[in-house]
């Protein structure tokens, strides 16, 4: 059977593992951290995936948390007005369930479970040199390790790549003992709201290493007042630095926050890094190839809560693209093929985001505000988190966004 070396242990590396090795394929998975480490360690994400995303780890039978992880059937929007009121607020409804499954519980599972159906585990940091001197004994290198000092082989695409520095200061708390949110408590919602020029916080629904909880996660413009918790390594101290920006920017959050603590002592992450899109393949000193995978060639920030599932669509497209080409050597047309095939969707994620991360022209403030009155609006803005291509249609052109919200305002006028 054919051999793969996969580098890199997150959502995409492991899920391309677990699918290569239940088609028979010999897999070797390198990974810088054991499943214990992974477990024991640092929050990573805030990793809400939608039902597309979600659907790919079911199709493996990998989706081993289901019934345990919250549902959100809900992403709402709320603004922040200049006294910090809530001038915005509204909820859409998702066609199907998001989830998000801390990675430390879902990597280690996953780790675990390719160990034990036989897969070859090892426990290396791995470096360039390491895979210029494997690639001549596999028949496909891919290297799936999301910002790690092995993109450095795969060079910049500045024609997809607008932004050359961070646009968002990023800060997450893992907590238990959020209230629901007073207005829709019967069902669960990622809650974005939105401070205009301060930054976004997000709260959503988690399960954990300890069991359902919460996440606080701020996104601050850069040098603005929410960028403050650089160093901040303490998660009292980063949870007692979130809350008080709850407080005076979202007193509708803090509202609901005033009593909670951090889910363990490595509850907390602080950072930022730069959105990039990368050539998808990477020549090693030695001449051999290698594929990036998920973050490695498609790195967009957060603010749109959607890399994890990206890397699940990047691993799904792969795993359909090496399966196919049966034994037909994995050179570099077929590699760039590959990456085409994923880019098609990833395509609409990298415009959409980066489009989130600028300040909202008019026509994009006039969709958010007509949502809270016509919920056909609010609904299809939440369903373009699981299917971001679904914006061309109406979200980028002030004309398609103006034909649209008329056409909708009709309807629900008929229908009154
Ligand atoms: C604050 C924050 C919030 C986010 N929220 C969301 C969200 O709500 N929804 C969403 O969809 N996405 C979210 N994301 C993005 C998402 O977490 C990532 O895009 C996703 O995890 C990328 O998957 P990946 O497989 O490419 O890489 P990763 O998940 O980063 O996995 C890479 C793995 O490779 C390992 N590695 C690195 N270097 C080496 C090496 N040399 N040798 C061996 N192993 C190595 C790493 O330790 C890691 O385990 C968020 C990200 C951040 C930072």
């Amino acid at each position: 059977m054919r051999k793969i070396l996969i580098v890199g242990a997150g959502q995409s590396g492991l899920q391309l593992a677990l699918g290569l090795q239940s088609r028979g394929y010999e897999v070797t998975l390198m990974s810088n951290r054991t499943a214990d480490e992974i477990r024991a360690g640092r929050v990573m994400s805030t990793q809400c995936m939608f039902h597309t995303a979600l659907q790919h780890e079911r199709d493996l039978e990998v989706n081993f948390w289901e019934s345990q992880t919250p549902r959100i059937e809900g992403l709402g929007v709320s603004v922040a007005g200049p006294e910090s009121q809530r001038v915005i607020d509204w909820v859409g409804k998702l066609d199907g369930y998001a989830q998000s499954v801390d990675q430390r519980v879902k990597m280690a599972g996953w780790l675990e479970t390719f160990a034990q159906r036989g897969g070859q585990l090892v426990i290396h940091g791995a470096a360039v040199s390491d895979l210029d001197f494997f690639a001549r004994r596999y028949d496909l290198v891919m290297v799936s390790a999301g910002k790690g000092e092995l993109v450095s082989m795969f060079g910049r695409d500045a024609s997809r790549s607008p932004y050359d520095a961070p646009q968002r200061a990023l800060a997450v708390a893992y907590v238990h003992g959020l209230g629901p949110r007073p207005e829709h408590p019967e069902f669960d919602a990622v809650r974005c709201n939105l401070v205009p020029g301060v930054g976004e916080l997000f709260v959503m629904p988690t399960f954990t290493t300890s069991g359902r909880a919460d996440i606080l996660f701020w996104e601050g413009v850069p040098g603005g007042p929410l960028d403050v918790f650089q160093g901040v390594k303490d998660p009292q101290e980063h949870l007692a630095l979130a809350l008080e920006l709850m407080e005076r920017y979202t007193p509708w959050e803090y509202a609901r926050a005033t009593k909670v603590e951090p889910t363990d002592a490595n509850a907390t992450l602080s950072g930022r890094y730069a959105p990039i899109v990368r050539n998808p393949v990477g020549r090693l000193p030695g001449g051999g190839l290698v594929l990036g995978v998920a973050d490695v060639v498609v790195a967009n920030d957060p603010i749109t809560g959607q890399g994890s599932n990206s890397a699940s669509k990047c691993a799904a497209a792969y795993l359909a693209s090496i399966t196919e080409h049966g034994d037909r050597p994995f050179d570099e047309a077929w590699m760039r093929a590959t990456f085409d095939r994923y880019w098609d969707t990833a395509q609409h994620v990298t415009k959409w985001t980066n489009a989130m991360l600028a300040p909202p022209p008019e026509h994009i403030l006039d969709l958010i505000g007509a949502a809270g009155g016509l919920q056909p609006v609010a609904d299809r803005f939440a369903n373009g988190f699981d299917n971001p291509a679904d914006f061309e249609n109406f979200f980028y052109d002030p004309e398609l966004a103006g034909s649209y919200l008329a056409a909708v305002s009709a309807q629900v006028q008929a229908g009154a």
